[in-house]
């Protein structure tokens, strides 16, 4: 990414487009997607290596509303790459919110939320052993999404499987940080590659976890697609 276009008012951008949402709790809902190029991890499993191979566009916001304004009303999820690596997602945030919109933000876990307005829903990862990135893992954004909940924030925790390891590992986490009494959406999605579905579907149900088997939609609609969706 070209650290020029990191500013206030531009954006380096990656994609727009808009698609039905593949995941979290508004899977197949449409959605209008922001992805920022650029980040600061390297998942194994990376399926958007093209974020942070190449250098993204940069866009104004007001290029951006520009585009977001053929879709009215519509969800918006703002994803990458890593959205919180660039100053101009806050801006971007507030206007989205002070237009009404329904707005997402997809971010990796090893950045604070801090900043994030209430009004918008984090989609927060946390990277499992098999990523290679569990160690970056911001934990204090735990009690920051407690603090987020109080105001009434929609935020979900995300964990990517790649293995029994990785289940074994979640699992844990689940309990020692106690997630389920945050009372906000624990999902669980598999590596296609790499973890059957119905291995974790099973393994869900066998240790009895009140998480919810999240699988790519975009991915089972889409399978020859890398982009765009
Ligand atoms: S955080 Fe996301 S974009 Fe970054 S390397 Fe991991 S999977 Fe790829």
């Amino acid at each position: 990414m070209n650290e020029k276009h990191v500013t206030k008012t531009h954006l380096s951008i990656s994609e727009l487009f808009y698609s039905l949402q593949g995941e979290s709790t508004r899977a197949g809902l449409p959605c209008a997607f922001i992805r920022l190029a650029g980040c600061n991890l390297r998942c194994r499993y990376c399926d958007s290596k093209y974020t942070w191979e190449n250098q993204g566009e940069p866009r104004t916001l007001t290029e951006i509303g520009n585009w977001l304004d053929r879709y009215p009303g519509v969800m918006v999820e703002l994803t990458g790459g890593e959205p919180l690596l660039q100053e101009g997602i806050y801006p971007l945030l507030d206007a989205l919110l002070d237009r009404g919109r329904t707005v997402l933000l997809e971010t990796n876990g090893s950045l604070g939320i801090e900043r994030v307005p209430a009004g918008v829903s984090v989609i927060l990862d946390i990277k499992c052993p098999d990523s290679g990135m569990h160690e970056r893992t911001d934990w204090q954004n735990i009690a920051l999404l407690a603090a987020r909940k109080r105001k009434g924030s929609g935020d979900e925790i995300k964990f990517v499987l790649s293995s029994v390891r990785d289940f074994e590992w979640a699992k844990a986490v689940i309990d020692r940080y106690q997630l389920d009494r945050l009372a906000v959406p624990l999902l669980f999605s598999p590596v296609p590659e790499l973890l059957a579905a119905t291995t974790l579907a099973g393994l869900i149900l066998q240790h009895r976890l009140p998480v919810r088997l999240q699988l790519q939609l975009h991915r089972l609609l889409w399978p020859d697609r890398d982009r765009g969706v």
